[in-house]
């Protein structure tokens, strides 16, 4: 099929996970995709939205995310941005287990979660305003 693209924009309230999870996830409905495909997105998408709300915006209900999905051929480009507290060491803080809030329980594991999921994965961040993070996944049911 030809290239098409899409972005969303919503606030930073974790009732909007759900919905960021359900707009790629139908998006990307039109790639084809095998149902454990779709799961594994939807799986990734969670932890990057869930990151940002979190982490990026300190639960602040008042921040933006931003969610592009671009796909070309067999391929699904999503590049999920906020503009909150940033990531200090990229190196650390994708370490598996590594977390910087333990005492709300996190594991530690939303970067593996996203990296296994996906089939690739990149993360900006200077560190100081914003994070954006980049993840690609072929659909091999694309015929
Ligand atoms: P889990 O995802 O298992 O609940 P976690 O969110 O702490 O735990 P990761 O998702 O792997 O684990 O993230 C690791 C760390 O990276 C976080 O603890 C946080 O310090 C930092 N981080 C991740 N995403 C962002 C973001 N969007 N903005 C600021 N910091 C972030
Ligand atoms: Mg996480």
């Amino acid at each position: 099929m030809e290239g098409n693209k899409m972005k969303i924009e919503f606030l930073s309230k974790s009732q909007n996970e759900g919905f960021a999870r359900v707009a790629v996830a139908a998006f990307i409905s039109q790639l084809d995709p095998t149902i454990e495909e779709l799961s594994d997105v939807k799986t990734a998408v969670s932890e990057a939205v869930t990151n940002s709300i979190i982490h990026g915006y300190e639960e602040k209900e008042d921040g933006v995310v931003s969610i592009e999905t671009i796909l070309e051929g067999s391929e699904a480009t999503i590049i999920i941005e906020d503009q909150g507290i940033g990531i200090k060491n990229l190196d650390e803080a994708m370490q598996p287990l590594y977390t910087s809030r333990p005492d709300l329980e996190r594991s530690g594991m939303g970067f593996t979660v996203m990296e296994t999921f996906m089939d690739s994965l990149e993360v900006y961040s200077d560190g100081v305003k914003g994070t954006k993070i980049v993840m690609k996944k072929k659909f091999n049911s694309v015929g």
